[in-house]
């Protein structure tokens, strides 16, 4: 059996989850569910970056220790992926010190073995928010960066440990180039080609033991430091997975299959970590897919605009399905897409009640008044959906099975099955039924609740239902 392993990025975890943490959960679940369904071993990862600067800041502002603080958020992360049914067979947190911090510490103990750590005093412009020295040309107008408008850098000066990024500028570019480590779309794979050419300076990984108030992993060997976050946050990846503390599961599962980030911080996965890898001698992981974020209402979304969105209300209205829905169907993955409650009711209307909803119901009542058994269907992927999601292009997948809906309404109006009866009625039923299944079976990556129960029901005898979705 094929392993898969698959893995989102690990938030932050200074404030509780926004839309776009639901959107990055649902892919990466959908990826996984449709790997699963393929006969694929799959394991799926996320997990929590405690050791950021910003969540001791965060945590000092809501007056709690910090361990307490990013528990809690965490918690919070966890909660969200349940409620969309997303399942994660590891969430590693970086607080853990059994076995995170040996991983890290393991991490950079090959990096330095590697000549690849050095230390010299540094000054530089600090962005908290991306935890990422920048210098003053990537910086806008305002001398702010472009993640965080509004948001002043700090100017720092102390004595760190650097990693010899510089090394592997090169190579780099040769494994990215030759399609090696796979990166998705063109458009970012691009982005990061032109990064790597306009040349790489060695990076800060450690930070003193004042700035960042004793959280974190500490340095091996240099009690007066930590591990820059970064550093020991991608390795989380590896230390979810064993890395330092399981060899067996270790052996098993890296390298990652998959790499489901957004493109705030693809300079990170494609360049830092695949570059610590290749210097701790380890094996790269071998796709990035980079998705688009959302915005709310049209507008990026800011603490100051206060349209930050809480997808646990959406999923209180319409239900984990629906808002699964509107993720995958109604923005396409490599644009920004746009949210809103008033967007996902429409949606939810049209293709859920209506197109969906009403057709189950409608084939359901049919089939039960004229006592229609059904048999096994045929488990077989749309031609297209496999292609589809090859690329990643989820919208486009799901609109091949709404094109099966549509198929199938067409075919009733026009059959006109209440005007029928006997054999050609009982051929004609069957006919919907293996519609049916082939729509149910097709939405299982996407709807699992959904799929579930409309499989359930065209199993053996069919009996109407509830309806999937009420309209609202
Ligand atoms: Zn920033």
């Amino acid at each position: 059996m094929n392993k898969f392993y698959i893995h989102c990025a690990i938030p932050y975890v200074n404030a509780k989850p926004h839309i776009g943490h639901a959107l990055e959960f649902i892919q990466t679940d959908t990826i996984a569910r449709y790997h699963r369904l393929l006969g694929e071993e799959i394991l799926m990862l996320s997990g929590s970056d405690e050791n950021a600067l910003k969540n001791v800041q965060a945590a000092e502002e809501a007056g709690e220790d910090v361990q307490t603080f990013v528990d809690k958020n965490a918690k919070l992360f966890q909660d969200l992926a349940e409620k969309l049914n997303v399942n994660f067979d590891v969430f590693q947190k970086g607080s853990d010190k059994k076995h995170h911090h040996p991983s890290a510490q393991k991490l950079w103990q090959l990096c330095e073995s590697a000549g690849d750590i050095y230390k010299k005093s540094y000054k530089g412009l600090y962005c908290v928010g991306c935890e990422l020295f920048y210098s003053p040309d990537e910086l806008d107008e305002k001398g702010e960066c472009f993640e965080h408008p509004g948001k002043k850098l700090e100017e720092v000066e102390e004595e760190n440990y650097f990693f010899k990024l510089s090394k592997y500028q090169d190579k780099l570019i040769t494994i990215i180039e030759s399609g090696e480590y796979e990166i998705i779309p063109e458009s970012r794979k691009h982005e990061v080609l032109s990064f790597l050419k306009s040349g790489l300076q060695d990076i800060s990984i450690s930070r003193t033991n004042k700035r960042t108030k004793n959280w974190g992993v500490p340095v091996p060997g240099d009690p007066s430091q930590r591990i820059y976050v970064w550093f020991d946050a991608l390795n989380i990846y590896q230390s979810g997975v064993g890395f330092g503390w399981g060899d067996k599961k270790y052996q098993k599962w890296w390298p990652a299959d998959l790499q489901v980030i957004g493109k705030g911080i693809i300079r990170f996965h494609a360049i830092y970590w695949p570059a610590f890898l290749l210097s701790a001698k380890l094996k790269l992981p071998k796709k990035l897919f980079v998705h688009e974020y959302f915005t709310v209402d049209g507008q990026k979304m800011s603490k100051t605009l206060g349209n930050v969105y809480d997808p646990n209300i959406a999923i209180k209205k319409f239900g984990s399905d629906a808002l699964r829905y509107f993720c995958l169907a109604k923005i396409s993955p490599f644009q920004d897409g746009d949210f809103s409650e008033e967007k996902l009711k429409e949606a939810y209307n049209a293709d859920l009640a209506n197109g969906l909803g009403n057709l189950v119901s409608r084939i359901a009542k049919l089939c039960e008044q004229n006592n229609i058994q059904a048999t096994d269907g045929s488990n077989v992927w749309c031609a297209d959906l496999e292609k589809y999601m090859g690329e990643f292009k989820f919208n486009e997948a799901i609109a091949v099975i709404w094109e099966l809906i549509a198929e199938a309404d067409k075919k009733i109006n026009q059959e006109k099955p209440w005007e029928l009866s006997g054999e050609k009625l009982k051929a004609v039923l069957l006919d919907y039924v293996k519609r049916i299944q082939a729509i149910g079976y097709n939405l299982q990556p996407f709807l699992p609740e959904t799929a579930e129960i409309i499989l359930k029901q065209f199993s053996g005898p069919i009996k109407s239902g509830l309806p999937l979705f009420p309209r609202i």
